[in-house]
């Protein structure tokens, strides 16, 4: 589908995000295969000259925020810049409007709101990389089916703190919380993988409300204490920008620094293709940096249960898990006490003083052998999660590894993505 499939007779059918609802999730961005999507610290927008209409980030969005058009004269298209400073949507032209531009309201009517067309996936290192051609938008078969946006982010709920502590090592720079909440009778369902919404209270420096975080869920499907109606998050507390500027993270402040007894107003369940297989012997391969090891400790931790109560037969369970020095990895101290033949932990630190730097894809070149043998079984389910700069030395390492053990990336990736097997979450 090309652009002019949105524009016919200079009537256009922009693409527009609602920023009332939006959660900034960053998923749309992600998944679009033009780039068409693009944000800043205020709202996620859609640019009308790239947008072709292939309807790929419409599923994903985990609040349908994504999903509005609005049938604008072609030389009348709200710009970028325009987008990025709206508080909502502005509703559709009036006939007054179309007239003043000399368009009958009928002949606005007429443009079609365009259907899906599918993206080839492309050879990676042939062009920029691009997450959408490589992850998943759909679960494993085995998955469980998810509950998401009971709580939008227009209807808060309210969960209270019962745990908070610092799940990296004390007295370092940098600080990242265990944060367990609560919801009491309220029915707030969630899978591993999935996500929540935290609203921090309060409004900026233009007096708007503040949006809403998200932060991926840390606990197992039943509770963080089990038989309670509670859920754990994993959160650093932002003091510099990506670009090293001291800043204060409006709600990873907020949120380390709650206290047990606080109320907390939260948002979601979000995601549903971010999930864990559920079939015996499915294996699941977990390559994380910093707090993008909370859904992978919710995994673990689902199948540690199972395990530990007679009621999972195998699969294997490998991780890789960077941060800069060990005293920054969140929860080190208890990964270390898992049994080695539960779970193959690999763990890379990139700023160890007088050792060389190792990244995550680093230590999977290292277990080239394994991780081929993994890639070749159809069992075999890949989680990505954390830092963005990670995306893209992670699949070409998983590239080079199928293709140095004789597969075909072109074909293993796009089984992967197809069958809900590779599945990419950066921030
Ligand atoms: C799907 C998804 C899952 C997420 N899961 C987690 C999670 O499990 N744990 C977690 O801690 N965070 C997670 N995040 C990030 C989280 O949503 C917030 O973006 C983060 O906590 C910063 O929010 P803030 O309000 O503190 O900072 P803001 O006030 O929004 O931003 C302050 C400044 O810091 C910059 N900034 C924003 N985020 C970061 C960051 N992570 N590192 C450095 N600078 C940053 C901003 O660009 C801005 O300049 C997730 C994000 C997504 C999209
Ligand atoms: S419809 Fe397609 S091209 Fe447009 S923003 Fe969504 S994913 Fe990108
Ligand atoms: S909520 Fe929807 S529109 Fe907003 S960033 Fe996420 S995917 Fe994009």
């Amino acid at each position: 589908m090309t652009t002019t499939t949105l524009i016919d007779n200079g009537i256009l059918k922009q693409h527009l995000i609602d920023p009332e609802i939006c959660i900034r999730c960053n998923t749309c961005e992600a998944i679009c295969p033009v780039n068409a999507i693009t944000h800043d610290d205020n709202n996620y927008v859609v640019r009308a000259d790239v947008c072709n209409g292939c309807m790929a980030c419409i599923s994903p969005c985990p609040t349908g925020s994504i999903d509005n058009w609005r049938t604008m004269p072609l030389v009348r298209a709200y710009s970028i810049e325009e987008q990025l400073t709206w508080e909502e949507l502005p509703p559709e032209l009036s006939p007054d409007q179309w007239a003043a531009d000399g368009v009958s309201a009928s002949a606005a009517d007429a443009a079609a709101v365009p259907s899906s067309v599918p993206e080839p996936m492309a050879e990676p290192g042939t062009q920029a990389f691009h997450s959408a051609k490589f992850g998943a938008t759909v679960p494993p078969w085995s998955a469980a089916h998810p509950y998401t946006n009971l709580f939008p982010p227009k209807s808060p709920t309210t969960a209270t703190v019962v745990g908070n502590f610092n799940c990296t090592e004390a007295g370092f720079e940098s600080e990242t919380h265990h944060v367990v909440l609560d919801f009491g009778s309220m029915p707030f369902p969630v899978l591993e993988g999935q996500s929540i919404g935290i609203v921090p209270p309060g409004t900026d420096a233009l007096g708007k409300a503040h949006h809403a975080r998200q932060y991926s869920i840390a606990s197992p499907r039943n509770g963080e204490r089990p038989g309670y109606n509670n859920l754990a998050l994993t959160v650093k507390r932002v003091t510099t920008d990506h670009d090293g500027n001291a800043v204060r993270g409006i709600a990873s402040n907020y949120v380390c620094d709650l206290k047990v007894g606080d109320e907390v107003q939260v948002v979601g369940p979000f995601g549903s293709s971010f999930l864990m297989p559920n079939h015996p012997r499915s294996h699941i391969v977990m390559i994380c940096t910093g707090t993008g090891s909370a859904p992978m400790r919710a995994m673990t931790e689902w199948r540690r249960r199972l395990r530990s109560s007679g009621k999972f037969e195998g699969g294997k369970l490998m991780l890789f898990f960077g941060a800069r020095t060990q005293q920054e990895l969140p929860y080190f101290g208890p990964l270390q006490n898992l049994p080695k033949d539960f779970i193959d932990i690999n763990l890379a630190f990139s700023r160890t003083a007088g050792q060389p730097k190792r990244y995550v894809q680093d230590l999977m070149r290292e277990r080239a052998a394994d991780l081929a043998a993994l890639l070749r079984d159809g069992n075999s389910h890949f989680y990505v999660c954390g830092l963005k700069s990670m995306e893209e030395g992670v699949v070409m390492a998983l590239r080079d590894i199928a293709n140095e053990a004789g597969g075909d990336w072109e074909t293993v990736g796009a089984t992967l993505k197809r069958e809900g097997r590779l599945h990419l979450e950066t921030y």
